[in-house]
């Protein structure tokens, strides 16, 4: 499954980045992102767990 982050919605807490630094960063605009190669990262239960606890429901899960 894809996961993305939505940056109309997303406000830069970095705890994805935190949480699951293997594919989320915090990019130098302020925003979190999904590191390149790792769109196809949303099974990953870190990444489940990521989504779940962001402050803001910014990361997107779909198939
Ligand atoms: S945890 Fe959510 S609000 Fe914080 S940087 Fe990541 S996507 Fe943005």
């Amino acid at each position: 499954m894809k996961v993305s982050v939505d940056r109309d919605v997303c406000y830069g807490s970095g705890d994805c980045a935190h949480r699951v630094p293997s594919v989320f960063a915090l990019a130098d605009s302020g925003y979190g992102t999904v590191l390149p190669g790792q769109e196809d990262s949303g099974d990953d239960p870190q990444v489940r767990e990521a989504a779940d606890w962001c402050p803001s429901q910014a990361i997107v899960i779909d198939g």
